[in-house]
């Protein structure tokens, strides 16, 4: 019988890991966290419809909010953008949920399926050999032990210690670069007025004047505050967003109530080779996450699902690369192709300056509708209609072979998408992988 190991409990392995024990695989999952301390300290948003598109049952619907309504600011707050739920999506579908009781939903979900668990097991590094991937070496109690298997799927998150280890000729991108990340600052603190903002959820652009976004989300028992910046944030830039959030925000509480910790999320396109001979990435650790939108767990319970399928058919021949590049196939013409866009604007987005972004709201330039981009909306993109913004742009002179080579390459993206090799040809996917990382 086929052993499958999960490395981390994120939650695209464990999406795939419950249809695979569903299915009559073996499926362990090596967790480095405790069981009862698993999982971020806050709520989050993600869409209805991922549970339903990987198997999952919904949670009851006392266990989340429906609705999401956000709205972005310019620097300097002068203007107000609102987002809607995203293309296919009522904002109902939205909800906001409690990422410990999430995890821990999905984690009795795989064990009901016949999932197992290692909780307090900290991958090290991965095992391999002839360019295929055989197990991984953890510790557990301080003691290193040896977990070997026929196809690992790394759920490990971004600093994922397997991709991290892999050996370079696998062909797999190990590390983000350090400006595709965002360091974030996230924690709850007391509402004391019970002031709440209508929509509740505003983002800031560059508050502060660095790159980045901050957001407020005001419910009447607390204010949910995110500071974050492209690439590192410091305790400086903590201070100096929480003292102007302080100014705008009557009533809110001192110190934490929840939360307070600094985290990085990937803010680069997908990874461009997510399988090798018996692994495949998944979720965070693929760089699936659009922090823009804030969609990296649903992509990753979707992908999952997927992967599964994968898995399956690419077991009757030994989990190679060839039969898993199914799942990369997919994931990416349904999902992260489109957000390729994406990408591209944050990539934009870090590259100027506070006062341009002022410049391109109050002129109409950045709109709800590119704003809406974020959500997956990307309908009458056209390069007439890129071509327009660039000239309303244009006072910005200097900004102009930034906005030239930020968006060029959105021209090359049907290429792109219509390159993709359908089934494994070494030729065709090595072209196209160049391709993709040349975007
Ligand atoms: C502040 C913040 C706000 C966010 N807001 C949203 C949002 O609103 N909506 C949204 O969809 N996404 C949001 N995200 C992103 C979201 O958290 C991720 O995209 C999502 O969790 C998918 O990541 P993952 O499951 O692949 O990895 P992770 O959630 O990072 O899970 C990885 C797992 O692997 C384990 N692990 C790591 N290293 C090891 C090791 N060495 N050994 C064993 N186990 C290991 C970890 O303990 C963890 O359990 C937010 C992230 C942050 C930080």
């Amino acid at each position: 019988m086929n052993k499958i190991l999960i490395a981390g409990a994120g939650h695209g392995g464990l999406s795939a890991a419950a249809i695979l024990a569903k299915h009559g695989y073996i499926v362990t999952v090596l967790e480095k966290a405790d069981r009862n301390t698993i999982g971020h300290d806050w709520h989050d948003a993600m869409d209805i419809p991922a549970f339903k598109f990987a198997d999952i049952p919904i949670p009851p619907e006392e266990c989340f909010k429906r609705g999401l309504h956000m709205c972005y600011y310019n620097p300097k707050k002068t203007v107000r953008l609102n987002m809607d739920a995203g293309p296919g999506l009522s904002s109902s579908d939205c909800i906001t949920i409690d990422r410990k009781f999430l995890i821990n939903y999905l984690i009795e979900h795989c064990e009901s399926c016949g999932v197992k668990f290692i909780f307090n097991a900290e991958i090290k590094e991965v095992i391999s050999a002839d360019k295929r991937v055989c197990g991984l070496k953890a510790y557990i109690n301080g003691e290193e032990k040896e977990f070997l298997a026929d196809m690992i799927i790394d759920a490990a998150g971004m600093n994922s210690p397997v991709r991290r280890t892999l050996p370079e000729n696998f062909g797999i991108q190990r590390d983000f670069l350090h400006e595709d990340t965002f360091e974030v600052f996230r924690a709850y603190y007391e509402n004391t007025e019970k002031y709440v903002t209508d929509p509740n959820y505003s983002v800031f652009f560059y508050n502060c004047g660095k790159p980045g976004i901050d957001w407020v989300i005001t419910e009447e028992e607390y204010m949910d505050v995110l500071i974050g910046k492209f690439g590192t944030l410091t305790q400086e830039d903590i201070e100096a967003s929480l003292k102007d959030i302080r100014e705008n925000y009557p009533g809110i509480g001192e110190t934490p109530i929840r939360g307070g910790s600094v985290e990085k999320i990937p803010l680069s396109k997908t990874l461009p080779l997510l399988v090798a001979d018996s692994y495949a990435l998944v979720g965070d650790s693929a760089g699936m996450t659009v922090p823009l939108n804030g969609s990296g767990i649903d992509l990753s319970i979707q992908a999952g699902k997927l992967l599964a399928s994968a898995v399956m058919a690419a077991s009757k021949n030994g989990f190679r690369k060839e039969d898993l590049w199914q799942y990369q196939y997919r994931y990416f013409t349904l999902f992260g192709n489109p957000l390729i866009p994406i990408s591209i604007l944050r990539r934009f987005l870090s590259s100027v300056t506070a006062e341009d972004i002022d410049f391109f709201l109050e002129n109409n330039i950045l709109t709800e509708k590119e704003i809406n981009m974020a959500g997956g909306n990307f309908s009458g993109i056209t390069a007439s209609y890129i071509l327009d913004k660039l000239m309303a742009a244009a006072p910005l002179i200097k900004l102009l072979p930034d906005l030239i080579k930020t968006v060029k390459p959105i021209t090359e993206l049907s290429d792109i998408y219509k390159m993709m090799p359908a089934v494994w040809d070494d030729k065709k996917v090595q072209k196209w992988l160049k391709k993709y990382k040349d975007l």
